[in-house]
């Protein structure tokens, strides 16, 4: 039993909340699938605790923004406000830990594919959002489940030998003929419409979105104080 965790973007509240949660579970193994920072205000505890629960440790587009390595000129006014702000305020460790975060990696004994955005081109930021895309990147990793973050809306899809492809919101099993790509959802700042945190919860036979509510108005207190954007911090109690 393995839990897999991405998008905290610096939601330190979030984050607490879903290591007590994946704890009292008794799940020791958590992979993390990158988007640490961005957006949200505290770019280094977050980091921190990142590095000392998670074994695999991916970046996201907005850790790649921070140290440089995707320019800034691909975000929206908002989201590029906050790289700024973080790059301004991270300490040298944060920074050189996000240098180590890696765009893939493979789990030959789990047969896992990880990326934050999609297995056909990982440094690209494209995202799946349609069973259309789903398909083209099911041809793009070998092994049998693929997790993805990036887009802030969990969602299972499961690909059939026929070629059939069906979704789950929730959860499903987990059948040794199918293939899987499964969007674990954000920790720090959900899209789905439901403002509780989300992360996966992956046994051999399940696969199941877990949703955890957190102190909200905590971490936005935290962003009207370091004067962030204020449609980031609405965003949070609003799920979207
Ligand atoms: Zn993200």
């Amino acid at each position: 039993m393995f839990a897999v965790i991405s998008d905290v973007h610096s939601n330190l509240e979030a984050l607490q909340a879903v290591l007590d949660d994946i704890r009292s579970r008794g799940i020791k193994d958590i992979l993390f699938l990158g988007d640490a920072v961005g957006y949200g205000p505290d770019p280094d505890d977050v980091v921190k605790l990142l590095r000392k629960h998670c074994k695999v440790l991916l970046a996201g587009n907005h850790d790649w923004a921070v140290i440089d390595y995707t320019p800034v000129e691909y975000f929206n006014e908002y989201a590029r406000k906050a790289v700024e702000w973080t790059r301004d305020v991270i300490d040298n460790e944060t920074f050189e830990a996000l240098k180590e975060f890696k765009l893939i990696k493979v789990l030959k004994d789990k047969n896992l594919f990880c990326v934050h955005s999609t297995p056909k081109d990982p440094d690209s930021w494209n995202y799946i959002l349609t069973l259309y895309d789903a398909e083209i990147n099911f041809h793009y990793f070998e092994q049998q489940i693929c997790l993805i973050g990036h887009s802030h809306r969990p969602v299972i899809i499961e690909r059939l030998p026929t070629g059939e492809l069906l979704t789950y919101r929730d959860s499903t099993e987990i059948n040794k003929t199918s293939r899987y790509i499964v969007n674990v959802g954000s920790v720090g700042q959900p899209r789905d419409g439901d403002p509780r945190a989300a992360y996966a919860v992956l046994t051999d036979e399940k696969v199941e979105i877990v949703r955890i509510p957190y102190d909200i108005k905590s971490t936005q207190k935290k962003m009207q104080r370091y004067g962030l954007p204020k449609i980031l911090i609405e965003r949070l109690q609003r799920g979207m």
